[in-house]
């Protein structure tokens, strides 16, 4: 087929984009080299990969704060990483970024949760320690490079070297030689802006805490009424929550876009390379940095320590470890592929890998069958 009247992605880019941005034809390419497709960039390409993956689609059934018991008005993973992207991409596209390579690693950079959030990974990393633990940042790389398959028998997504790199720069930030790229920075941004914002929401959703006694202990949220103004005072509960919540993006990406934003406009760089050297730039500055952190110490005390959070975090963790040890003991539980993985990485890291794919309710089941 001819490309014929279609536009070719670098003249797209090259209207779109800024220096600064990164450019697909300066992409470093794939581990398996592949032809170009017809109109679809690789970011792109990486972005719809990442879409089609079962492990993409398994994000909806496992639990971000929390879990299916308490109704279904809160987040799921899978709606956290829609949040994240759509936040990233506002910010990417008036930074003029490449949009495309955002997006792809939004939906990558929790693919590798475990079931229950932070409390199953914090339970596999100590499962895990003698073959060096856990991190859901780096399973999400055994899932790009390893466990999903897109043609048989190719392992892997194949994914562009940036992304995978986006990725790795989310595993030890401090480890890096040079700051990521400005997209993912953007995508990590954009992350702490979209669960500061849905948990305060689902919190209050959920009783566990009130819009008053943030208003009194929270400056973000005074901030926040005094945007709304005496618009404020004739809402509806619902209504004002929502408010609220939507003024807390808007606060939050308006700060990053005015003062990251401005540090690289003016910055002079003419290239995505340029503008690696130095320290991060795009993230919370000044005094809203200030705000998000009393607003994270607060969620952390009063609702991620919750006491109802705590009970299901103990009654989750005492499960990933007994079903991991029955595992252990016994391999041939698993399904064939994770059988078979034994022989390349170890019994322990093959089931480690095989629990942390599992979606919460999977997990359940199997805990029962296996534990019972
Ligand atoms: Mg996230």
């Amino acid at each position: 087929m001819e490309r014929g009247f279609l536009q070719t992605v670098e003249e797209r880019e090259s209207l779109l984009l800024a220096p600064y941005a990164m450019h697909s034809c300066d992409s470093a390419g794939r581990r398996r080299v592949e032809t170009e497709h017809l109109y679809r960039g690789p970011f792109q390409r990486d972005r719809d990969r990442v879409l089609h993956s079962s492990a993409y689609r398994r994000l909806s059934g496992k639990m971000q704060v929390f879990t299916g018991d308490k109704g279904d008005y809160h987040r799921t993973r899978l709606t956290h990483t829609q949040e994240v992207a759509s936040i990233a991409r506002t910010i990417g596209r008036s930074l003029r970024l490449n949009e495309d390579l955002v997006e792809a690693l939004a939906l990558f950079h929790d693919i590798g949760h475990p079931p229950f959030g932070h409390a199953g990974e914090d339970a596999l990393d100590e499962c895990l320690k003698s073959v060096g633990g856990f991190s859901h940042n780096r399973y999400g790389l055994t899932i790009a490079e390893e466990l999903e398959t897109r043609h048989q028998p190719i392992q892997g997504l194949n994914l562009t070297y940036e992304v995978l790199e986006g990725q790795k720069s989310r595993v030890d930030k401090q480890a890096a030689d040079r700051r990521p790229l400005l997209e993912a920075q953007v995508v990590d941004a954009a992350d702490s802006i979209t669960y500061d914002a849905h948990d305060t929401d689902d919190a209050i959703k959920l009783e566990m805490v009130t819009l008053e006694e943030l208003r009194r202990e929270l400056v973000m949220i005074q901030w926040c009424f005094e945007e709304l103004g005496s618009r404020a005072d004739s809402l509806e509960p619902d209504s004002l929550r929502r408010a609220i919540v939507h003024t807390l993006i808007d606060f939050q990406v308006n700060n990053v876009l005015m003062k990251s934003g401005k540090l690289v406009s003016q910055s002079g760089w003419q290239s995505s390379t340029q503008a690696r050297e130095g320290a991060v730039i795009i993230e919370p500055l000044g005094e809203l940095a200030d705000a998000k952190q009393q607003l994270e110490t607060f969620l952390y005390d009063r609702v991620y320590r919750h006491p109802e959070l705590i009970a299901t975090r103990d009654r989750a963790q005492a499960q990933i470890r007994s079903l991991y040890k029955a595992l252990v003991e016994d391999p041939s539980k698993m399904p064939s592929r994770f059988i078979q993985r034994c022989e390349t990485c170890g019994i322990e890291r093959s089931v480690g890998d095989y629990i942390a794919g599992m979606t919460d309710r999977f997990f359940e089941k199997q805990h029962a069958i296996q534990c019972s």
